[in-house]
């Protein structure tokens, strides 16, 4: 191999915002015939975000999301910061309260307020009528996470939120598949959600409910299939995996565990530049050859 043709294609790499860790790493690139896809943080953006309001007969949404906004402001439970960013909120809040493995509660501009699961607010006779409990029921089946809000003695609304896929994940899955690759999608979430997410992008294998010290296990299991195998991820529980992988490809936006367990950085978190980085290794094994 001319070291020249090699350290243009690095150089390519750097522009097109791929950090590649020395040039022998393109070989491997070359093979790839399997890419698993981490789910959360890699295919989805990895943080909760509120996309859905049901309110019940007579409701006003923008009274719901005021006064369950302000008090979600007060929580640093993932669902809280969804929903707080979603309403922006200026409403005060007294006596707030966590009500561990419920929700939260509190008084938001004179309102006895709850947020969390039904039980919290059955607690407090504030029944669910039938078309938030079928709106509840829905998100549930759907793999989604869903809460109910209350306040002043009656059940309000439900609030439906998820983890949304990457607005680029769709087309990197497609272009990966144009390059020859199968795309599995790995997570430790439940089966019902990584089917959501991995029919959403086109991903046809799914292996779902892994455990984070079993995620090595399933990439040596491939590999002793015969599979060729490159892996994307982003968490500290995906750097054993991604080591063990022929080529691991961590997102830039991830953790130092990741990235430095992985041959190739994705500076900007951006899927659809794994396919440009093996096209780009590709072309530069060509003009070697
Ligand atoms: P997890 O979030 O892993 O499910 P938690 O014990 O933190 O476990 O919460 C259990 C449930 O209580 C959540 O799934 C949610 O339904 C409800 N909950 C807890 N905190 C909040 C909150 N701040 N806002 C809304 N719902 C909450
Ligand atoms: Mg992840």
């Amino acid at each position: 191999a001319t070291p020249t043709a090699l350290l243009v294609g690095t150089g390519r790499g750097a522009q097109l915002g791929i950090l590649i860790k020395g040039p022998e790493v393109l070989e491997s690139t070359r093979k790839a015939d399997t890419i698993v896809l981490d789910k959360t943080g890699t295919v989805t953006e990895g943080r909760m975000t509120l996309t859905e309001v049901h309110v019940a007969e007579g409701e006003d949404e923008a009274e719901v999301l005021r006064l369950a906004g302000a008090l979600e402001h007060a929580s640093e439970h993932p669902i809280a910061q969804a929903v707080a960013r979603a309403a922006r909120s200026d409403a005060t809040v007294e006596d707030f309260a966590n009500v561990e493995g419920l929700g939260v509660q509190g008084v938001v501009d004179g309102h006895a307020v709850l947020v969390g699961r039904p039980r919290l607010l059955e607690e407090w006779s504030q029944h669910l009528t039938p078309e938030l409990v079928e709106a509840l029921e829905q998100a549930q089946a759907a793999g989604r996470t869903a809460v109910a809000v209350g306040w002043d003695g009656r059940a309000r609304a439900v609030l439906v939120v998820s983890d949304v896929v990457k607005a680029t994940s769709a087309e990197a899955v497609t272009e990966l598949k144009r390059l020859g690759l199968t795309p599995v999608l790995l997570t430790g979430d439940n089966e019902k959600v990584a089917r959501a997410v991995a029919a959403e992008v086109g991903i046809d294998e799914v292996i779902a409910e892994v455990l984070p010290a079993d995620k090595v296990e399933v990439v040596k299991r491939l590999q002793a299939e015969g599979k060729v195998v490159a892996m994307v991820g982003d968490g500290v529980n995906d750097a054993a995996a991604l080591a063990q992988a022929d080529l691991g490809l961590a997102m830039g936006t991830g953790t130092d565990a990741a990235i430095e367990a992985s041959d190739l950085t994705l500076v900007r978190g951006d899927l659809r530049v794994t396919a440009d980085a093996l096209r780009l290794s590709r072309r530069t094994l060509a003009t070697i050859k």
